[in-house]
């Protein structure tokens, strides 16, 4: 059987460690970090993201700003909300909840965060960062499954490494850390050929495609570490993963659970990176 990897226990950890830094660092400077965050119309499901964020500010001692602006809100009004709250001291860190109206353009609005305040790490600059070296905030989901992967004593160095998925909030980025820590990855995407033979021989394989239960047993090595980014309600309410769990569950050495498994890592990772904005800000 294989050991979950559980993103709750960790999560939980990581929160403690991060409410204990907001403390000191509210006794030091006579500040408490603080983040907005912009939603824009009313998905059902990016409410919940939203109201999430909320809550885990809230329990780690974090100022959560939430603005909810109707589906109508012009890109340049949105625009100019990104400006104000680029100046407002109490806000340290900015994100907007993707995905935005299909009238507003996504880039557009990424690119006028200031780079400090960007606590997604989606900003060209911070991308160019993670690129070349030299960051100070890396994208939530990636770093979740890298804090994952050490807190269960997984070494990447010198592992085959295969990444389903090349989106720019998870994939692609997710290819870089493990380089950076020495995996050599292949990065796989729905033009990938062959993808079974690829995914077969990865020693750790991150799967991030939306489909669900795509990944199948005959397409991952024994004993491999399986992380299931996706995230996919069924037709009959149940919620699983892009990983058809009970089949490859057996035949692995470690695998996430969903939910519970890398879901909870990426709001504990814009905890995070909030505090470590509002400390380079001083
Ligand atoms: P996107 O929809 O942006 O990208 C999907 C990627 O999967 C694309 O690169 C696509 O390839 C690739 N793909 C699609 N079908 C196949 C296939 N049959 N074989 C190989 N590759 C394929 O996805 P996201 O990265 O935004 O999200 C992926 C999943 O992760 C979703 O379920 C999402 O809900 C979940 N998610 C979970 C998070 C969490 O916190 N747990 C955070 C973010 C996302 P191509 O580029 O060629 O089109």
């Amino acid at each position: 059987m294989a050991e979950l990897i559980s993103g709750k226990v960790v999560s939980e950890k990581v929160r403690l460690q991060i409410a204990e830094d907001v403390k000191s660092f509210a006794k030091e400077t006579g500040k408490v970090p603080g983040l907005a965050v912009i939603l824009v119309g009313n998905d059902p499901a990016s409410s919940v993201y939203v109201r999430n964020k909320h809550k885990a500010c809230l329990q780690v001692g974090i100022t959560s700003y939430q603005i909810e602006l109707p589906e109508s809100t012009t890109e340049e009004e949105l625009l100019e909300r990104i400006d104000a709250l680029n100046a407002d001291e109490k806000v340290n860190g900015i994100l907007v909840q993707l995905p935005l109206p299909k009238h507003i353009l996504e880039d557009k609005i990424i690119n006028r965060i200031s780079p400090k305040k960007d606590v997604d790490a989606f900003h060209p600059e911070n991308v160019g960062r993670i690129v070349i070296g030299g960051y100070d905030f890396l994208p939530c989901t990636p770093a979740g499954i890298v804090e994952l992967l050490d807190h269960y004593k997984v070494d990447i160095s010198g592992k085959s490494c295969a990444v389903v998925g090349r989106s720019n909030i998870v994939g692609k980025p997710m290819a870089l850390l493990l380089t950076e820590r020495n995996g050599t990855v292949t990065l796989c995407h729905s033009r990938t050929k062959d993808l079974a033979s690829i995914t077969s021989s990865a020693d750790i394989l991150v799967v991030a495609i939306g489909k669900p239960e795509f990944l199948t047993a005959n397409m991952v090595k024994e004993g491999a570490v399986v992380i299931d980014v996706g995230i996919n309600r069924l037709a009959d309410g149940r919620l699983v993963g892009d990983v058809k769990f009970d089949e490859v569950e057996p035949k692995v050495s470690k695998i996430t659970p969903v939910p519970g498994g890398v879901g909870p890592m990426t709001i504990t990772m814009l905890l995070k990176n909030t505090l470590t904005a509002a400390k380079k800000q001083l």
